[in-house]
């Protein structure tokens, strides 16, 4: 009810002048929780797109100005050689994947990653990974358990170890940022073992809002990164592998073999370099809102709210009885989108189209039908 009336007066963009969803207008007000993809494009990125979407394109896969400069000034936030512009950062992952594994080989990863969850058919199927699934804090690996994983004696008919990964931040933990230090106490022990270690960032930029910490800082050592342009951060598409510049020449064949060596992109990259210069001040905002719902969840729920959040994303659990594909159907009657992660979680991501108001509604819709009877 409160959506609908506050949907009478709702303005065609946001307050920080993304539009909104189009279909707003039709069924009232609509705030979308399902994902960072859902953030739409900043207006400094779409005039950037313009702009280079009126040059004349490059033909060769690493010719175009947009492009270079995006992977140079990425490449040196981050502390790493060189940089390659890839459709998206699961396809980062696999590339990183095939380059530091042969196929039977084994990585040690924490149990809920991505690369061993939403991605695990291509860790087996593409690059013939095992993954060695530890329990993870908060989705992130202590030190002594890498160190202890790949002291291990191994079999003789057991897969090598050749890759260690890490997540920051950590998606299915509920965007938890690792714990400072243990990144590169990690990569120390990578380097005793003689393994390589490879950081799935596609949300360092959420690590970085939180910490005040580099890119660098937050990269540790690591051999390779992966980092998402098109979710926080608003670009239209594409992600970054970072890495050194042997790697990063062997990666673009590897692009090439997947099928994936889109050119000329010089309006994506251009639009991706503006929403990289523009994140400082968007990502903190949506830190804010995170942890305003947070709050109010809480008040309404109870532990069901979960942990305060480090970062955008706030994971509440259904009540006892509620399936979260139920709870999910019910809030996106009511006007809400969340996303069930799995059978009693839903996930709750503030992006930049999400105001203020967006989560005073979420707090209340969300109270209003998760504490109604089960029916
Ligand atoms: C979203 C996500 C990915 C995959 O990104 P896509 O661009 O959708 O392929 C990989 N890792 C983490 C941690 C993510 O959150």
């Amino acid at each position: 009810m409160l959506v609908r009336d506050a949907g009478r007066n709702e303005h065609d963009v946001t307050a920080r002048g993304h539009p909104r969803h189009p279909d707003e207008a039709k069924r009232g007000a609509v705030a979308d929780f399902r994902s960072d993809l859902m953030a739409g494009i900043p207006p400094a990125a779409r005039e950037a797109m313009l702009r280079a979407a009126a040059q004349d394109p490059e033909m060769g896969s690493r010719d175009d100005p947009h492009q270079s400069r995006l992977e140079r000034v990425v490449a040196d936030l981050a502390g790493f050689e060189d940089a390659l512009f890839v459709p998206t950062c699961t396809l980062a992952n696999q590339i990183a994947l095939r380059l530091w594994c042969r196929p039977g080989d084994a990585m040690v990863a924490a149990a809920d990653s991505h690369v061993a969850g939403q991605e695990a058919s291509s860790t087996a199927g593409l690059a013939g990974v095992t993954v060695r699934r530890l329990a993870g804090r908060r989705g992130h690996l202590a030190p002594e358990a890498v160190q202890a994983a790949l002291a291990a004696p191994r079999r003789a008919e057991e897969q090598p170890t050749t890759l260690v990964w890490l997540e920051n931040t950590h998606m299915r933990a509920g965007g938890s940022v690792a714990p400072e230090g243990w990144g590169r106490a990690i990569a120390s022990a990578c380097r005793e073992a003689g393994v390589r270690l490879h950081l799935d960032g596609s949300r360092l930029w959420n690590a970085e809002a939180a910490t005040g910490l580099s890119l660098a800082a937050l990269a540790t050592d690591a051999d390779s990164l992966s980092l998402s342009l098109n979710k926080a951060l608003g670009a239209p598409a594409g992600s970054l592998l970072l890495g050194g510049r042997a790697f990063i020449r062997e990666a673009l064949a590897v692009r090439a073999t997947l099928g994936a060596n889109w050119r000329p992109v010089g309006f994506l990259a251009a639009g991706a370099l503006a929403a990289v210069n523009g994140r400082a001040d968007r990502l903190q905002d949506d830190h804010r809102r995170a942890r305003l719902l947070h709050v109010g969840l809480s008040r309404a729920l109870g532990p069901l709210a979960g942990e305060p959040p480090d970062t955008n994303i706030v994971l509440v659990t259904t009540p006892p009885g509620m399936a979260a594909t139920h709870a999910a159907a019910a809030l996106q009657e009511a006007g809400l989108l969340v996303l069930p992660l799995d059978r009693a979680t839903l996930r709750f991501v503030v992006h930049a189209r999400i105001d203020d108001d967006a989560v005073v509604r979420a707090v209340d819709v969300t109270a209003r039908v998760l504490n109604a009877t089960p029916g």
